[in-house]
């Protein structure tokens, strides 16, 4: 067996990031940006108000108060979106409605709140200080201010100071493209009638659906009948569709284990065992220059054998951060029971939910049945508990895990 660590390098450096291209903001939603970005604009991009109000000279307005309101003239009523020249004189004031550009010659916001209208002339009921509730231009972002760095993943929010400042395009790691390819004569479509002897094929949807929640893109490649012809051909269909490849099953100790014969045949294969529990078979290599990862068949493995092995080389070819490849483990979790780690070297991962707890504790506890078929409680895990061979724990003991959603 070989540590968790050695198997993720190996993966690790046989991925390289995807080209970096042009892509418009609109489209970059969890892509990685590729080159640090300037701001071509200031934003906000001229002074404004914050709030609704009169914008006022604040010398005028210094001793008003309820019984003692200071008259001013209304020159005029400026909404969001409207400009024009307007200058407000002494004596006189702006209707101003939030997001307006502030007038020249003004200095201060009286706030609605605090005003009367009274035909053309406004009763202002307090005083107003020069500079409050106006935001100057530039105020969030400065014009060439540097924005984001070469490897920041754009968010909803990276997105929307784009917007504000007016890039309308970024360059970026393109996302990669991920063919999933189930293995076995077991495996039955969803919909098809079951037989005797007969599964329904579970991986393909779940490894499909963690790719695509990871923001790759995805192209199903269907079942292959434990044949090798058929393995080869869907095979050779993904290394002309796709920029990696993950398959489940075939890569254990059974007799018609065929992945691996024909990844042996047509690809440049390593084969581990892998010291982790569950998901201690795993495949990884190259056909052409399109990585290849043979997960494990059954459903928990795989799954588990996507998030620490694949995720991170999948990641790496979106552009991700060295740093930002592996799921950190998070401290401070208390198991809520106890469970034992594998006997044989193994580190298991054990499915959990973690949660604040009513005592404020960060609590991990078992989802459910752990065996590596038993996908239900991976379903309902939120978290992987990190034991170490042969640890064994109770009930308020530490543990670290790695947080899956
Ligand atoms: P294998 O590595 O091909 O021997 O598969 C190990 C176990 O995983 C067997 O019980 C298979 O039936 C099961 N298995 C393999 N592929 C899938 C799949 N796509 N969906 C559900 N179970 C699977
Ligand atoms: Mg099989």
């Amino acid at each position: 067996m070989i540590p968790l660590g050695q198997a993720q390098k190996r993966v690790l450096e046989a991925c390289r990031p995807g080209a970096a291209v042009e892509v418009a903001t609109s489209e970059a939603l969890g892509l990685v940006l590729a080159a640090a970005l300037r701001a071509p604009e200031p934003v906000p991009p001229f002074r404004n108000t914050a709030m609704d109000g009169y914008a006022v000279h604040a010398a005028d307005v210094a001793g008003a108060s309820p019984q003692k309101p200071v008259r001013l003239k209304v020159v005029g009523t400026r909404a969001a979106g409207s400009a024009g020249a307007v200058d407000v004189g002494r004596g006189e004031a702006l209707r101003i409605m939030t997001g307006a550009l502030f007038p020249d010659g003004a200095d201060a916001v009286a706030i609605v709140e605090e005003t009367r209208a009274d035909g053309d002339h406004v009763e202002i009921l307090a005083p107003a200080s020069p500079g409050v509730h106006i935001r100057p231009a530039g105020d969030d972002i400065a014009q060439g201010q540097s924005l984001f760095e070469a490897g920041t993943v754009l968010g909803p929010g990276h997105l929307g100071v784009l917007s504000s400042a007016g890039v309308s395009a970024v360059k970026a790691f393109r996302a990669p493209v991920v063919g999933v390819l189930s293995t076995g004569d077991e495996l039955v479509e969803a919909g098809a009638e079951l037989r005797a002897g007969q599964i329904r094929d579970t991986n393909r949807l779940t490894l499909l659906s963690l790719a695509r929640r990871d923001g790759f893109g995805v192209v199903d490649l269907g079942i292959a009948r434990d044949d090798e012809a058929a393995i080869g051909a869907a095979l050779m269909r993904g290394v002309e569709a796709c920029d990696a490849i993950l398959t489940s099953g075939g890569v254990s100790m059974g007799d018609f284990d065929y992945v691996k014969t024909v990844l042996d045949r047509i690809g440049k294969m390593s084969w581990m065992q892998v010291a982790i529990r569950p998901a201690k078979p795993f495949a990884f290599g190259t056909i052409g220059a399109v990585p290849v990862f043979g997960l494990p068949g059954n459903p928990v493995s795989s799954m588990v054998s996507y998030e620490l092995l694949a995720r991170p080389g999948l990641r790496k070819i979106a552009g991700h951060l060295d740093s930002d490849l592996l799921r950190p483990a998070v401290r401070g979790f208390v198991a809520g029971e106890g469970w034992r780690g594998a006997k044989d070297g193994r580190t298991t991962y054990v499915r959990v939910t973690a949660e604040f707890a009513a005592d404020g504790r960060l609590r991990a506890s078992s989802s459910g049945g752990q065996g590596s078929h038993q996908l239900y409680a991976m379903a309902q895990a939120n978290a992987l508990a990190v034991t170490p061979p042969g640890h064994e724990l109770v009930d308020g003991d530490p543990v670290d895990v790695l947080v899956l959603s």
